[in-house]
């Protein structure tokens, strides 16, 4: 991005599969979109890891059947709307833009027949994949897509800091009587330490979830949802920040990095059992191994507790019916690396932090309570989940929503815009700025996951939670002055959203004393 500012229809904050189909469908209705993602290699995102699959629907499949698993799975707390959306749309646009669009090579059962995977909670076999990295191949291709588009322009290595938005920003004092509006983002470009400015009609937030903000998660480590963040601060309405799924099976191992054992794996009928070898579903579910998500983590933590284990095993190898290798090449891959062979021995799991049901709260169409703002994808809150996600339905959430909102940008004809550019404050950078001590970044992100690990983690408690929430605010102030007078750096401007959201994630839970899907409280 050669100029300090830059102006575009459509400002896109994001390329997984939601910042992706929003981008593509505003920019084949002819907008100028700028898409821009802060990593240096475009695909790099949670939908990359996607392993599991993609929600469809199989044979003898119905939408209203879907729409009963998300709502189980969410305790029947979940928005009916936007529940009936996805179910409505999951089998149209999966054909129309992952098959017939981008080619996805979709495994098939027979040369004819694509192979319907089923996983923990789904009454079907629904789930469409592509062997083990479904998210791997739907991503890089949306990512050639996009490079291909007309009207799009993609920037890896620029950062957004903050949404851009009035009155905040403005300079003119006339400002504070209109309706709060977004009006784009500033934008840190990682290489120089510059920030640009970035106007934009509409503003598309698609920043990802932040498992990351976890001492132990299934996520990348840089999944630390800047989004909500950002959102937070122009003042959008964010919901159910406390429900933060933990998937309760990730490799355990000292040299493994948030590997995920996809459910998928107990769909093809492995079994959990503790470290004396027995199985122990039976007693904590009448669905045993393929229970929702959060009954089986909190399963495996007390069996942790009472067996005083680390871990717990999962046994693929006594009870798989299907050639292990070939529907799980990459989890066989990665666990033979760290000596643990599949085929032959049970898994060492954990549960990790993986998802955030809520988010920046968004309609049918993605649109906020801020005017300008969108939000899709798994930083966003359509009230779909409710309590708890049903596996497999976030890929699909990122499409539907990435497309209705792309849809919707398009058929709207904005007004035009009631400010100048040289209206809004340029980025201030401080006159001593202070040089970045890699250590303190480091402990400060050891503060922030072993907190909301160990109090507002799988099992919460009033007092947990009163305890996050002071050192976190502590904390928040500390970062928040380093974050001033720094000098102006993709770690700084990264740890001081993680703080802000860690703190989000804090006050929802101890403010909700009812336990709910993936929200447990203890007392
Ligand atoms: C290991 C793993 C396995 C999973 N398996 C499945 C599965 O099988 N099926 C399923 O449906 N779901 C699965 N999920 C969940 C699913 O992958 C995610 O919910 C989904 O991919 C989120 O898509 P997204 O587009 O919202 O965000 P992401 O794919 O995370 O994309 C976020 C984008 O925002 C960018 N970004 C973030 N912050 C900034 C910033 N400040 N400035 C600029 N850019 C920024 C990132 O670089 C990235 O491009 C899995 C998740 C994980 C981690």
């Amino acid at each position: 991005m050669p100029a300090k500012t830059w102006e575009t229809d459509v400002l896109v904050i994001g390329c997984g599969i939601a910042g992706a189909s929003a981008a593509l469908e505003a920019a084949k209705s002819g907008m100028d979109v700028l898409v821009i993602t802060k990593n240096s290699r475009a695909e790099e995102s949670n939908t990359l890891y996607a392993q599991g699959g993609i929600v469809s629907l199989g044979p003898g499949d119905y939408p209203e059947l879907l729409a009963e698993d998300i709502t189980a799975a969410g305790d029947n707390i979940n928005n009916p709307e936007a529940v009936e959306l996805l179910s409505s749309e999951a089998r149209q646009l999966v054909d129309s833009i992952l098959i017939k669009e981008l080619r996805i090579p979709f495994t098939h059962s027979t040369p004819e027949r694509l192979d319907y995977a089923q996983e923990g909670g789904h009454s079907r076999r629904r789930i469409l994949h592509v062997k083990d990295t479904t998210g791997k191949t739907i991503e890089e291709r949306f990512v050639r897509a996009l490079q291909k588009q007309k009207g799009v322009t993609l920037l890896t290595g620029h950062t957004a800091v903050d949404l851009l938005s009035l009155p905040h920003h403005s300079k003119n004092p006339i400002a504070y009587y209109r309706k709060p509006v977004c009006i784009g983002a500033y934008v840190l470009e990682n290489a120089t330490g510059k920030v640009k400015t970035v106007f934009a009609r509409s503003t598309v937030m698609a920043t990802g979830g932040c498992g990351a903000l976890y001492l132990n998660t299934s996520n990348p480590r840089d999944a630390i949802g800047a989004g909500y963040a950002m959102a937070f601060r122009a003042a959008a309405r964010l919901i159910n920040m406390e429900y933060i799924q933990f998937h309760p099976t990730s490799l355990f191992h000292r040299d493994a990095d948030s590997f995920l054992i996809s459910e998928a794996v107990r769909g093809e009928g492995a079994r959990l059992k503790n470290r004396d070898g027995r199985t122990f579903m039976e007693r904590y579910s009448g669905r045993r191994d393929l229970a929702p998500r959060d009954e089986v983590t909190r399963a495996i933590y007390e069996e942790m507790t009472q067996t005083n284990s680390s871990y717990v095993l999962l046994d693929l190898a006594s009870y798989a019916r299907i050639d292990i290798k070939k529907r799980f090449p990459n989890i066989y891959r990665t666990c033979k690396t760290y000596g643990i062979d599949i085929t032959r021995e049970p898994i060492p799991v954990v549960p990790a932090a993986h998802y955030c049901c809520g988010g920046v709260q968004a309609d049918l169409w993605g649109r906020t309570s801020l005017d300008g703002l969108y939000a899709v994808g798994e930083v966003s809150c359509t009230g779909l989940h409710g309590a708890n996600r049903l596996a497999s339905t976030s890929l699909l959430e990122g499409l539907v929503w990435g497309t209705k909102a792309g849809r919707h940008i398009a058929q709207q004809m904005l007004a035009k815009r009631s400010y100048r550019p040289s209206e809004i404050h340029p980025w201030y950078y401080p006159s001593n700025e202070e040089e970045i001590d890699p250590a303190l970044v480091n402990q400060d992100w050891l503060s922030i996951r072993s907190t909301l690990w160990n109090y507002a983690g799988i099992i919460r408690t009033g007092k947990r939670l009163e305890r996050a929430k002071a050192d976190l605010e502590y904390l928040q102030h500390r970062i928040e002055k380093f974050y001033r007078e720094a000098h102006m750096d993709q770690a700084v401007v990264s740890l001081r959203q993680g703080i802000q959201v860690a703190l989000l994630i804090t006050r929802a839970a101890l403010s909700n004393p009812v336990s709910r899907g993936a929200h447990y409280r203890k007392d």
